[in-house]
């Protein structure tokens, strides 16, 4: 097997190389960091922003008659992690919701929504977790009935990441409100524009002071969305009415996939090996150490394992196969790595590695510490290490159903 990429694939990361160390300056950069941190694209970002789409590299594989590339997804994923490398963009994997329309919209809406997601025109944020139900997501109460050619709309979502400067939230509400667990679940595409919606703001650990530009886990808020009677067309059902749980697994599924999963966790494996061969005294202090090269080392493997569990699951969409556990795998030994490595690179630089961004004699921006922050959210967002490590086992292993807490546990026969 070769996990190498073709001569044109590596030519294609040059040039996106190129274009990044052409366009991102510091002044794009500090706008791209607004998003970041919640508040939207600045001018000169939104500007090369549309450079880089209209050089066709947003969406590289996605079909041609829906606004993408029609590209291979390997070929995506070079792109991907060129760019989210440089500044944690993210071109066309998960994360946009247009992966599960195009897996499960109608041609309607792959036609309206696919092309505007690419032009930013649309934006999507994830409506899952409630305030009830996070891992166990087929407890979802926010309820949507259905009158006539519309559905009213009642409940609370939260955690809902980018709720603030998005256009739409993909939803999964209850619409048979007679139905248990995952039956009588359904995915509404809603404009925020509705009126009856509200959001407020939920600040989380890296609010206070904001992480430096390149860090990867640096979502300043996430959202609290409430639901008051909002009412939307009968046509922002994606899927069939009652089939949200297969609609929106697999849009979970699919929004996991990407380089941005692995180089959240990975990057600053990157970062530390790139400081340590610098010229900051410190780092030449440590770089000479046995125990720091063995453990920078150890961490590095792990990292490109990471990469490849990643690259698995690209493999596995550009075949357009279903997955089974593979996801879930990647899910949790990249956030775990994640932990780990913060971790160990908060021990090896000490009490400087403990200063965050904005103080003077901090590590490389204080990149470091905002990560030993951030690094747990990764390990719970998105479907939790412990629920994934289920999924492997009864989807992976085929091992039976673990019993409910509170069950009686099975006795032998006759006992
Ligand atoms: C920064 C951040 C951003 C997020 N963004 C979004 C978003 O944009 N959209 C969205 O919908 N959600 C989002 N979430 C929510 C996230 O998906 C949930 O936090 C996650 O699913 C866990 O749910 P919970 O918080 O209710 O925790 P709980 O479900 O209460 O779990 C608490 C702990 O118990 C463990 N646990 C629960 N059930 C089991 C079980 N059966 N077996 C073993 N262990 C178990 C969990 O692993 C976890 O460690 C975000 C969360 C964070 C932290």
């Amino acid at each position: 097997m070769d996990f190498a990429f073709t001569p044109d694939e590596e030519a294609l990361r040059a040039k996106v190389q190129a274009f990044i160390s052409e366009q991102f300056t510091p002044e794009v950069l500090a706008d791209l960091q607004r998003h970041k941190l919640g508040r939207g694209f600045g001018p000169r970002a939104a500007q090369v922003l549309e450079e880089i789409r209209a050089r066709g590299w947003v969406a590289y594989s996605w079909p041609r008659e829906y606004g993408g590339q029609g590209g291979k997804r390997t070929t995506q994923f070079v792109i991907e992690e060129e760019f989210f490398r440089a500044a944690q963009i993210v071109v066309g994997g998960g994360g946009t919701g247009a992966p599960a329309i195009l897996a499960s919209g109608t041609e309607e809406q792959k036609a309206y929504y696919v092309p505007r997601v690419i032009r930013r025109e649309i934006v999507f944020c994830m409506g899952y977790s409630e305030p009830q139900c996070g891992s166990d997501l087929a407890g979802v109460r926010c309820r949507a009935t259905r009158m006539g050619e519309r559905y009213r709309i009642s409940g609370q979502k939260i955690y809902t990441t980018n709720a603030q400067v998005s256009t739409h939230i993909f939803l999964l509400v209850r619409t048979d409100p007679e139905s248990r667990r995952h039956k009588g679940l359904s995915v509404l595409l809603v404009p925020m524009d509705t009126p009856g919606i509200t959001v407020r703001p939920l600040l989380t650990i890296q609010n206070e002071p904001g992480p430096p530009a390149n860090a990867t886990y640096a979502e300043e808020r996430t959202n609290e969305v409430f639901f008051d009677d909002a009412e939307v067309a009968a046509s922002c059902l994606l899927g069939a009415e009652g089939d949200g749980w297969a609609v929106s697994q697999r849009g979970l599924n699919l929004d996991r996939v990407g380089a941005f999963r692995h180089l959240i966790s990975v990057q600053r494996d990157e970062d530390m090996v790139n400081w340590l061969k610098s010229g900051d005294a410190r780092a030449a202090r440590l770089r000479d150490d046995p125990v720091v090269r063995d453990k920078v080392a150890e961490s590095w493997i792990e990292a490109q394992v990471c990469r490849l569990l990643t690259m698995r699951s690209i493999s596995i969409e550009q075949r357009g196969g279903d997955f089974v556990y593979e996801g879930s795998a990647e899910k949790v030994f990249a956030p775990e790595h994640g932990m780990r490595s913060s971790e160990l690179f908060g021990q090896l630089l000490g009490p400087f590695g403990q200063l965050l961004h904005g103080s003077p004699d901090n590590v490389e921006g204080g990149v470091f510490s905002h990560s030993q922050l951030g690094a747990f959210q990764s390990t719970v967002n998105h479907g939790s290490v412990q629920v994934m490590r289920d999924q492997i086992a009864r989807k992976g292993l085929d091992l039976p159903r673990a019993p409910r807490p509170g069950a009686r546990p099975a006795t032998a026969r006759g006992a």
